[in-house]
């Protein structure tokens, strides 16, 4: 414990204190130079100020008494009422903010588990129907509150298959839910057809529009296809939206929107007992910081429509010329009928490796969210995109190239650890290895840890040290075995 920080002896100098964080975050990913996706959504230099100064203004505010602070309550109440004018919510819309999309999901899972404990109490193991590239802030719903989220396959486009999700609702299903756009490949859910099902059973919908509720409808207004997903379709209840996405808040905003105060009613938690006082809170937290709030609503006031309308413009134009680019790389191919800033790229049969590619190109600067079943490269793009598009087709080429000529390639750096990741069937062998590199981040006296050599440590590492040589011939085993179970289940459903 030696190495362990301490609380200095003596206060350090501001200034130095200053100097000591920026030293710090030099090291880090450079965001704005367009060589990372997903993680950051940048609107440029002068925005980030703003973000900068409003929440500065408000960074010691706590929402959680909105009488002290009736600022952050007005500018909670109008961020969530210009959301549900965007998102064609009836008069009836509410909804509140909250820290982010993972909290968001958290709060509509709770909140439809106590309206179905209400309404339908002899329901004692709740199902939620939700397709299987639904974010995994559902199963960390489902893990905390006791609720089974029920997976539904999704066909080729990466779309949920409808009649499998009509043929998963049953007298357990509390609520479906389905998402526009997944996250993954950035494709839309046939919310509609969804929507028909749970209206046919009676039962309320969520859409999950963290990534794409304030990015779809300025693609529907630019003109291009966007298949209906909001409040527009009857039978949505309610809506997920991160303003720290593409609203271009600072971090720590999302919202949870519902049709009517009938359905948001269940969100509320209320103690009446505490020596602290009546206890009443909206969301998950209990301080909820004025920051994230008043960054959001500077945001939306300073960028307006047209604002939007520009930035999502440049950044489907970054997705398209990307998409356009990848899918002429002989070997690779662009997954999924995306339809605005989000692409996902994989192999083409008898294409390359697709983890050694994304090695390679790492080896070039680029940061890669690598992504299974099927194994693919996502990308999340903004406007600040548009600049790397060039040198990013440029590095792709060169590293399917070194790829090709070096097939070996898949068995050095850290493809072969991602393809099994994907590839084990058992999958509580991968959930295993995962969480020894979580042990090991935090472990007593760790502030940088060495994450490679903790995955070694892992199952997977060990079986990977064993078996490596021969991976490939089992993993191919272990497919033609899964197919062939997948086969049988088709077959004896057909009965
Ligand atoms: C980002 C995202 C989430 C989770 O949001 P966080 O802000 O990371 O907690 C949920 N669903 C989708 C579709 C997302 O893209």
């Amino acid at each position: 414990m030696s190495g362990a920080a301490r609380i200095p002896a003596r206060g350090v100098a501001a200034d130095e204190v200053l100097a000591e964080l920026a030293a710090m975050k030099s090291a880090d990913t450079d965001w704005k130079g367009g060589r990372v996706f997903s993680l950051v959504y940048h609107a440029g230099d002068d925005h980030t100020r703003l973000l900068e100064r409003a929440h500065a203004l408000f960074a010691s505010t706590n929402l959680l008494n909105p009488m002290a602070f009736q600022s952050l309550r007005r500018m909670e109440a109008e961020v969530t009422q210009m959301a549900a004018g965007l998102m064609h919510g009836p008069d009836t819309a509410v909804g509140a903010m909250t820290s982010g999309g993972t909290e968001s999901i958290l709060v509509a899972v709770a909140a439809y588990r106590d309206r179905a404990r209400r309404k339908r109490p002899w329901i004692r193991h709740p199902e939620i129907v939700a397709p299987r590239t639904i974010h995994p802030a559902f199963d960390k719903a489902a893990h905390y509150f006791g609720v089974r989220i029920r997976k539904v396959d999704v066909d080729d486009d990466q779309r949920v298959d409808v009649r499998a999700f009509a043929r998963a609702i049953g007298a357990r299903t509390i609520a479906v839910a389905a998402s526009a756009p997944q996250y993954p490949h950035g494709v839309v859910d046939p919310i509609e057809e969804v929507g028909a099902l749970a209206t046919q059973h009676g039962l309320p919908m969520h859409v999950d529009a963290c990534v794409g509720g304030f990015l779809l409808p300025w693609v529907e207004r630019l003109g291009r296809p966007v298949p209906r997903w909001d409040f527009r379709v009857p039978a949505v209840t309610s809506i997920s939206a991160d303003l720290h996405k593409y609203a271009y808040a600072g971090k720590g905003a999302s919202m949870l929107l519902w049709r009517s105060m009938d359905d948001m009613r269940h969100q509320f938690f209320v103690a009446t007992d505490f020596p602290g006082g009546i206890y009443a809170s909206p969301t998950m937290i209990g301080t909820r910081p004025g920051g994230p709030v008043a960054a959001a609503w500077a945001a939306m006031r300073a960028l307006g429509e047209d604002g939007y309308l520009r930035l999502t413009g440049a950044g489907c134009e970054a997705a398209d010329r990307l998409r356009a680019g990848i899918a002429a790389i002989p070997g690779l191919t662009v997954i999924g009928p995306s339809v605005a800033a989000i692409a996902a790229w994989g192999a083409a049969p008898g294409g390359p490796d697709v983890f050694a590619v994304a090695d390679r190109l790492e080896a070039r600067g680029w940061s890669i969210d690598r992504m299974q079943h099927p194994t693919a490269v996502h990308l999340t793009c903004t406007a600040n995109h548009l600049a790397i598009v060039d040198d990013y087709l440029a590095d792709l080429r060169a590293a399917v190239d070194e790829v090709v000529a070096n097939p070996n390639l898949a068995r050095s750096g850290s493809a072969p650890m991602y393809g099994m990741m994907a590839k084990v069937p058992v999958r509580g062998l991968v959930k295993q290895s995962v969480a020894k590199v979580l042990e090991a981040m935090y472990a007593p006296g760790v502030i940088v840890p060495d994450v490679s050599a903790s995955a070694s440590d892992g199952v997977v590492g060990k079986v990977l040290d064993k078996y490596g040589p021969q991976l490939d011939a089992v993993l191919e085993r272990v497919d033609r075995v899964r197919a062939r179970v997948r086969r049988a289940r088709r077959l004896r459903r057909w009965r």
